[in-house]
């Protein structure tokens, strides 16, 4: 029996993740899927967006598939209380260090994307994102502000940005080992000509990078990063970098490949354990309109088959069952191009669950 956490959370979390689920259910495996409340909604029935339950059906499972959390009505609660923190909170409880997104460009979807297709056509890039460290989570951090509410000028708030060497060599291995299996070429991005932080980044990830002969390893600044994304994203194969830029460059990267809707995302600690989300988040804006994408899930859901539950098999045929349904020209709104037939989130999670059962 294979455990997992499922955790829908907020917005459109629990339309994606339903999808999802559908899908494994297909596979000839047996699961154990338990639901808990995380974010805004854990909030609303416990008062904290990070319930201990919660945290406890996690540890006892053997993954967690997470939807999203997060919703403007929540932005005056004190940062603590915010849903946000649920996912900062499973990431330090669980050491989730190392988050990878795939950036693939499906040649069904080539029109999709906002740049030419001769830019976008064939691409598969892999950014990996350290996650448990950087500005998001160093000390101290705090902001003064005047009693009386105003900002005349003296107040200031400020975070620290902060990695060690274990961190930043933990995340290299990663790379490098990621790059061993794919065309064995690195690029470590960062800000080393302006940032201590950054330049200690950089010679840990040279250092790293000798002790794997194999693979090519080239430093860029994250500025350059951000403009040859777009200008010429196939020159890049494996991306390394820090928690904010990774943050920032793949949401950038998931453009290119037509929507963030079809973005997955596996965040994995040293033991392969790991929480599988979409790259996006919660779209309080299209929630409860049975419009959103569910793509992204699914296949973040094929990432933990792939990954943390040894099942590359079934992982594979959950990928090929979501090309078979594109190849068809069935697309949620997102990714609807004239031509192609627009279906709902549910309509999509059927035709995958359908395709899927034609193959297993
Ligand atoms: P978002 O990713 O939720 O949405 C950005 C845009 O993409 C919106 O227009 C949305 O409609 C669209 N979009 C996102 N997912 C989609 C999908 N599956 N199908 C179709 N369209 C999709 O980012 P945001 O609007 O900046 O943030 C909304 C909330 O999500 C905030 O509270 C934010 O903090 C939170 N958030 C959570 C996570 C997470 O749970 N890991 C990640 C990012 C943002």
């Amino acid at each position: 029996m294979i455990k997992i956490a499922v955790l829908p959370g907020d917005g459109i979390g629990q339309e994606i993740v339903q999808e999802a689920v559908k899908v494994l259910r297909v596979l000839p495996l047996s699961f154990d899927m338990q639901e808990a409340p995380v974010g805004g909604t854990a909030y609303d029935l416990t008062g904290h967006p990070l319930p201990q339950s919660t945290i406890d059906l996690a540890q006892n499972s053997q993954a967690i598939l997470f939807g999203a959390v997060g919703d403007w009505k929540y932005d005056t609660l004190d940062r603590p209380l915010r849903p946000e923190q649920a996912i900062l909170g499973l990431r330090k409880h669980f050491g989730l260090f190392a988050n990878f997104r795939p950036a693939i460009c499906y040649p069904e979807l080539v029109g999709a994307s906002s740049l030419k297709p001769e830019i976008v056509s064939g691409l598969d890039i892999l950014i990996i994102r350290e996650l448990t460290g950087d500005i998001y989570f160093g000390q101290p951090r705090g902001k003064r502000i005047a009693s009386d509410g105003h900002f005349p000028g003296s107040e200031e708030a400020f975070d620290t940005m902060r990695y060690s060497v274990p961190e930043i060599e933990r995340i290299a291995h990663v790379a490098f080992q990621a790059a061993q299996k794919r065309s064995k070429r690195v690029t470590s991005v960062d800000k080393s000509n302006v940032l201590e932080t950054f330049q200690l980044w950089r010679d840990v990830l040279t250092c790293v990078g000798k002790s794997y002969p194999e693979v090519s390893l080239d430093h860029m600044y994250v500025d350059n990063a951000a403009m040859q994304l777009v200008k010429e994203p196939k020159k890049f194969d494996v991306v390394v970098t820090g928690n904010m830029f990774g943050d920032i460059l793949s949401d950038e990267a998931s453009m290119l490949t037509g929507s963030i809707g079809m973005l997955p995302s596996a965040s994995l600690n040293k033991d392969n354990f790991g929480l599988y989300e979409p790259s996006h988040g919660s779209a309080p804006d299209i929630a409860g309109k049975g419009i959103a994408n569910p793509l992204a899930t699914i296949l973040s859901a094929a990432m933990m088959l792939r990954f943390s539950l040894n099942q590359a098999q079934a992982a594979s045929l959950v990928e090929k069952a979501v090309q078979h349904v594109l190849s068809n020209g069935l697309r949620t709104a997102d990714i609807y191009s004239e031509g192609t037939q627009k279906v709902s989130t549910s309509e999509m999670g059927d035709a995958v669950a359908k395709a899927l059962k034609t193959l297993v």
